[in-house]
């Protein structure tokens, strides 16, 4: 350690306060957001959701179904969330002015940085595949009209990012020449080292440090790029998943204030006359808007990763309908960032172009089976299903709007207490014909 602190320490403080400090504003926007949803109240069977955080968040369960996407992100996962603890390193580096500070761990930092090599190397290799998945290979579900454009743009940014990052992290150890000389944990580095032993020391320094401040500046641009990516999901999948539906996927909830009515009907002894209670009063039937979703349709919105797998399970979409459920996650995203962009300059909830029309059309809406293969298919438990049906409670109970032959059926339901325009007198006619 040389003068503490020394300039470079000072500019190291300076980037990284100025880093996590832009990402916890991004945090509380975003957190800002999803309350613009109305709230869920006190959420029930807490320990099934943390089973399911376990299996399905850190375990990945779902994402392996797929085994050749599923292999590949778990091995992106976990060396993102293993290399980085070499970041702590890094951090306390640059704001002491010390030189790989655990280096005195011995042969365990040896073995650590030696299995973080490893991993740079298959999340580099993993990263490959995915983006020639995407761009050569061209997968059908990355292909859809709703991934045209910035989609198209952040999904292979994000590859791009993770590419340079690990490239740096190995040609920083490769170029760090009292590590080399260590000569413990550079399983890989050792090979580009050799490559380029040639070098003056003077340039191989010059590279260390490039590409050290490269890694650390990256690491820290690429935590603030997340808000505005698909990559969010890094952080959101943990509290989505949480949050994800532990009753039977077919479930459908009815609205309590419909519920109240109902069974006030079927009370003889209840006064029809009497006011309702004032908590049973609704303002609105269903969504039309994101403000009309809960909070946590709204987190759905923010935590998914645009894979397709949901779209590419959907029966509607397969027969060529124009339901595709990534979508509707998408456009109840670019609205509730769109509202939420228009409310921080000062405007109100104004916007002439809501959910409902402005983004997601009726006729996608009434594509849905409500079959709920988009719900089982996806890895990190968001459920399009329950905002299709909020949006259709809403054309339904405010508007009338449902098709005519929906109407019928409901109508024949109401009159007859089956879906068919006959009197209910007159069911067991097919015996005598
Ligand atoms: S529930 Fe609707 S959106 Fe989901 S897969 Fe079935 S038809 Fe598609
Ligand atoms: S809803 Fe789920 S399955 Fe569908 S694109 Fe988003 S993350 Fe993927």
């Amino acid at each position: 350690m040389g003068a503490w602190p020394s300039i470079s320490n000072v500019i190291f403080a300076l980037i990284l306060c100025s880093g996590i400090g832009y990402f916890v504003m991004n945090m509380r926007r975003l957190i800002a957001l999803i309350k613009m949803g109305r709230p869920v109240g006190e959420v029930s069977d807490k320990k099934q959701r943390w089973t399911n955080v376990g299996r399905i968040a850190f375990g990945q369960s779902k994402m392996v179904r797929r085994p050749v996407s599923g292999v590949m992100h778990l091995i992106v996962y976990l060396g993102f969330i293993i290399i980085n603890i070499e970041v702590l390193e890094i951090i306390i580096d640059g704001l002491f002015g010390t030189h790989r500070v655990f280096k005195s761990l011995g042969p365990i930092y040896g073995g650590l940085i030696g299995v973080f090599e490893v991993l740079a190397v298959l999340v580099f290799l993993a990263v490959v595949v995915f983006w020639l998945r995407r761009n050569v290979i061209r997968l059908k579900r990355f292909l859809s009209p709703e991934m045209k454009g910035w989609p198209k743009t952040d999904a292979n940014l994000i590859l791009y990012f993770e590419m340079v990052l690990m490239a740096l992290f190995l040609m920083m150890n490769a170029t760090d020449l009292s590590f080399q000389q260590m000569n413990s944990g550079n399983w890989v580095s050792a090979s580009i080292y050799s490559a380029i032993v040639d070098w003056p020391p003077q340039t191989m320094h010059l590279v260390e440090r490039i590409c050290w401040w490269a890694h650390i500046v990256g690491i820290l641009i690429f935590l603030n790029y997340l808000y505005y990516s698909k990559h969010l999901h890094i952080l959101l999948a943990f509290p989505n998943v949480y949050f994800g539906r532990v009753t039977p996927a077919g479930a459908f909830e009815n609205l309590t204030s419909v519920k109240e009515q109902v069974a006030l009907m079927m009370d003889p002894s209840a006064d029809p006359y009497a006011a309702p209670a004032e908590e049973s009063v609704v303002e609105k039937f269903g969504a039309s808007d994101v403000t009309d979703l809960t909070q946590v349709q709204l987190l759905n919105a923010m935590t998914c990763t645009e894979c397709g797998r949901c779209t590419s399970e959907c029966p509607a979409n397969q027969t060529g309908k124009l339901l595709s459920p990534r979508k509707i996650m998408m456009d109840t995203r670019d609205r509730l960032v769109a509202l939420g962009n228009e409310k921080a300059s000062g405007g109100g909830e104004s916007s002439s172009k809501q959910l409902l029309d402005g983004y997601i059309s009726r006729e996608e809406l009434w594509a849905c089976t409500t079959c709920n293969a988009c719900v089982e298919a996806c890895p990190v438990s968001i459920d399009p299903v329950s905002i299709i049906m909020s949006m259709r409670q809403y054309l339904v109970m405010e508007q009338s709007a449902a098709p005519a032959e929906l109407n019928t059926t409901m109508t024949n339901i109401e009159n007859n207490a089956a879906p068919w325009p006959f009197n209910q007198q007159d069911r067991a006619n097919w015996m005598n014909e």
